[in-house]
């Protein structure tokens, strides 16, 4: 065990003389090629998503004791080697998706928003999925519970200037030839316009099977050729459902993981690429129990992969990545000291974006009285009013019945100070038409440009777990890298987000 660590810490000192692999290189003398790599990339997930997951898991463990303990609950965590990428941008240190795909899958930098190409928007690079396809024959599979041609899955086929360019992205999708694509359904399937032939259409001319119901998914075999499969329960924008959303039987990102290993399995070797782009998504909108949830159900995914692994332990390898952190989330709050309480997550019965699709439009609609609202929020997320209060506890003369004092600090009674949040966030949601085009100041660092109510909802319970975050936006720390297998050890030490790619290409020989 010693003498691996000491040959892993030289390797990383050896590999900072000469910072970047030389591509084509080939790879340690002992380690073999990886014939199969899984790639999972969880979209916004940096430490503090995989900590907060972990703790929230260790936490209510125990009938809902909060377990102190280090245990590691989840499969990425339990990887041999680990290592820390930067991943700063043209544009930012708070880079975005499309340039940090980029990067790990050309190994060049470029500004967000752009999907690999260079700066000047000239010079477009070839992916390491097109590179292993191309080069080694490997079959390729591209998975997103976020939409297909949304940035990160596009950053391992397609070439474009801007992100936004969802047609376009679309048609190289199909003129990719990858053997496998699953996960939330294409945006802007006949273009920015509506004008365009339909990019199903054109994929099934392609000679695509597209599959949109699960029935089909479950019955899709490696002789059913290159297969574009769309999650039939598409939820908000058309992207799968949040894990915590999800009906039961109802496939989540392991299954079509376990559909992919099963179509792609081949004898001259596969690379799958695996997005947890909900992550993000309920980042972004602070919401920490969608952002837990969704981050065990890629760790299900990264299960099957181990699975495979054991069966293919000396060809197989499996990195575990984040693109960039989201939310700025952090495992501590101003108002609880010390002390988490993470177990009141799991009051959370829904998400954020089903709460604002299923509850508060309906609201708004029927200009639904708080106290009825409030029924629901205590239902739905547990929280409850302060004792004796009435919607008139938010005049100036109030009696503060639940003092904050330090006894009350776990509990998912509302102080006046929060639940007074609470109303005003409810009637700015219902004075807002859906037509504002900017916020005030105050509005953006209260709300983000999220509904005033469920983000209002999310910040209390959060806080009363003792969690918390700070941005609604993308922030600069660095993410982890896990890996396990064939070239585990290239992946130890602190580097940049390029050298992901830089390491996989000198392992797998591609140029
Ligand atoms: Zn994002």
């Amino acid at each position: 065990m010693k003498a691996k660590k000491v040959g892993a810490l030289l390797l990383a000192a050896a590999m900072a003389v000469c910072t970047v692999p030389v591509h084509g290189m080939a790879a340690e003398e002992g380690t073999k090629t990886p014939k199969y790599i899984f790639l999972f990339i969880g979209d916004g997930m940096s430490y503090p998503q995989v900590q907060t997951t972990n703790y929230y898991l260790n936490a209510i463990a125990d009938d809902g004791d909060e377990i102190l303990n280090s245990e590691s609950k989840l499969n990425m965590m339990k990887f041999p080697v680990a290592g820390s990428a930067q991943t700063y941008d043209s544009t930012s240190f708070c880079p975005d998706s499309a340039s940090t795909a980029t990067s790990i899958s050309t190994g060049h930098k470029t500004y967000s928003g752009t999907i690999n190409m260079d700066e000047k928007m000239e010079t477009s690079y070839e992916t390491i999925a097109e590179k292993l396809k191309k080069q080694l024959g490997y079959k390729v599979g591209i998975l997103s519970s976020v939409n297909l041609n949304h940035a990160t899955p596009a950053a391992f086929y397609a070439h474009q200037a801007s992100r936004n360019s969802y047609y376009e992205i679309g048609e190289e999708l199909i003129e990719s030839d990858f053997d496998y694509f699953a996960g939330g359904g294409l945006k802007k399937t006949t273009g920015a316009d509506g004008d365009k032939t339909d990019l199903y259409q054109l994929a099934e001319e392609a000679g695509y099977k597209v599959i949109k119901t699960q029935a089909e998914a479950e019955s899709l075999t490696a002789e059913d050729g290159k297969a574009i499969v769309i999650d039939e329960t598409l939820a908000d924008s058309d992207a799968m459902s949040y894990d915590m959303d999800r009906e039961e039987g109802e496939w989540g990102v392991s299954d079509y993981v376990e559909k992919g290993i099963e179509v792609l399995d081949n004898e001259t070797g596969f690379f799958m690429m695996v997005e947890g782009g909900k992550i993000d998504w309920a980042c972004h909108a602070n919401d920490a129990a969608a952002t837990i949830t969704d981050t065990v159900a890629m760790d299900d995914a990264v299960g099957k992969a181990v699975e495979f692994y054991k069966e293919h332990p000396d060809e197989t390898l499996i990195l575990v990545t984040g693109d960039h952190e989201t939310g700025g989330l952090t495992i501590g709050f101003a108002g609880t000291d010390y002390d988490t309480f993470l177990t009141n997550i799991s009051n959370q019965k829904i998400s954020y974006a089903k709460f604002d699709s299923d509850y508060v439009a309906a609201y708004k609609e029927n200009k639904t009285d708080f106290d009825t609202v409030m029924a629901d929020i205590t239902e739905l997320f547990g929280l409850q009013a302060p004792d004796g209060a009435t919607e008139s506890s938010n005049q100036a003369d109030s009696k503060d019945v639940h003092p904050e004092g330090t006894d009350d600090k776990g509990s998912l009674v509302m102080t006046d100070y929060e639940y007074q949040k609470l109303q005003a966030a409810y009637e700015e949601t219902m004075s807002r038409t859906g037509e504002e085009e900017e916020f005030g100041q105050e509005e953006y660092l209260l709300y983000g440009s999220y509904e005033p109510l469920t983000v209002t909802i999310t910040h209390i319970l959060n806080n009363k777990s003792g969690i918390n975050f700070s941005s609604y936006a993308h922030t600069g720390l660095p993410v982890e890298v896990f890996a396990m297998g064939a070239g585990q050890d290239e992946f130890v030490g602190y580097y940049d987000n390029t050298d992901i790619y830089n390491k996989m290409a000198a392992l797998t020989g591609v140029e």
